[in-house]
């Protein structure tokens, strides 16, 4: 039977008022920075903060949630992702400057957008931002970082909307930021994200996102489809020496490779499924096991059904 975007909607009627973007079996394997993956069973991508509130207020109480950004963390299964998965676009929200350090940032803003916006206005510590290609919702949700700076550095106070349309907002220290991780719950939806940093000369700010930049093309695989850091790095060692030292920086599955520039980063040679990603991260997770006895925990989120 075709499905109807109308289905999962208490009140069909508020379709006609909603004006973000709807789907049914809308791909979104091939929207992910791996390129693989399966459909959304119902996408919807809001305009705005009403339209999601409203769009949320007529949702049947037993449909699943999902939420992403700009999907640069998330592996999607073959199988594809059953319910209703939201995706924040970039121009939800945008940007407000509310004094000379504080922003209001929306939460589908790219994180490289606000680094190059604080540059302009000569505001610091977002500099790490310009090398992370998520979103602000996803970079809270992870809690993102590089370079000795994390979310939890710039983030002041965090707002969202609940799956039944409950406007709730958080301050920093009610959330507990750990390493790439939050307690954010799945059905929270963060819209947008006060931040703060601080007064800083735009040329000191250029040199050192040109700094980081640089940094990255030299030490990451450039121009392929990847994950980015498939595992996280654990308190004595980082994730790419273990899997070097347990003699797993050449293993591929399928289509699926342990990049040769940096052995953390699994890259899509062209056709790689999403089945060969997770085959392959467990299997390293299995050697570097049996090989050193520590166990690598995925950093990068995985979704969805198998096919
Ligand atoms: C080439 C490359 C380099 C990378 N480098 C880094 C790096 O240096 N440091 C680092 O930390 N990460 C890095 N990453 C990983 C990734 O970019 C970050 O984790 C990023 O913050 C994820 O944001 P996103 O919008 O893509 O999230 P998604 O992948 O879309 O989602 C990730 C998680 O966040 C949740 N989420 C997303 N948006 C929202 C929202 N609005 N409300 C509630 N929950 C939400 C999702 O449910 C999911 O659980 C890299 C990835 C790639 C591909």
């Amino acid at each position: 039977m075709n499905k109807s975007f109308l289905d999962i909607l208490v009140y069909p009627e508020i379709f006609s008022q909603l004006s973000g973007k709807s789907f049914c079996n809308k791909s979104v394997g091939s929207l992910s920075w791996l390129k693989v993956g399966g459909s959304a069973e119902y996408l919807y991508i809001p305009s705005n903060e009403e339209d999601l509130s409203l769009l949320l207020g007529s949702l049947h109480d037993e449909i699943n949630l999902h939420i992403f950004g700009k999907l640069s963390n998330t592996l999607i299964r073959d199988g594809g992702i059953s319910g209703l998965t939201i995706l924040i676009p970039s121009s939800f929200c945008g940007i407000e400057l509310v004094s000379d350090t504080k922003l209001q940032v929306g939460s589908g803003v790219s994180d490289k957008v606000l680094a190059n916006r604080c540059l302009s206005l000569g505001i610091g510590g977002m500099e790490f931002l310009s090398g992370i290609p998520g979103s602000i919702g996803g970079g809270v949700f992870m809690n993102a970082g590089s370079f000795g700076s994390e979310f939890k550095d710039i983030v002041l106070e965090v707002n969202f909307i609940s799956k039944s349309g409950k406007k709730i907002i958080k301050k920093r220290d009610e959330i507990d930021f750990g390493y790439r991780k939050t307690n954010l719950c799945d059905n929270m939806i963060i819209t947008s994200v006060l931040m703060e940093g601080f007064l800083k000369d735009s040329f000191d700010i250029k040199e050192i996102m040109k700094d980081i930049n640089l940094q990255r093309t030299l030490s990451q695989p450039q121009g392929r489809p990847t994950g980015g850091s498939t595992f996280k790095n654990t308190k004595n060692y980082k994730a790419w020496e273990l899997i070097n030292k347990s003699g797993m920086s050449k293993a591929y599955c399928g289509e699926a490779i342990v990049s040769n520039v940096h052995s953390n980063f699994l890259i899509n040679k062209g056709k790689a499924t999403a089945k060969d990603f997770e085959n392959l991260g467990n299997m390293i997770i299995e050697e570097v096991k049996n090989e050193l006895g520590i166990l690598l925990e995925w950093e990068i989120q995985i979704v969805g059904d198998n096919e």
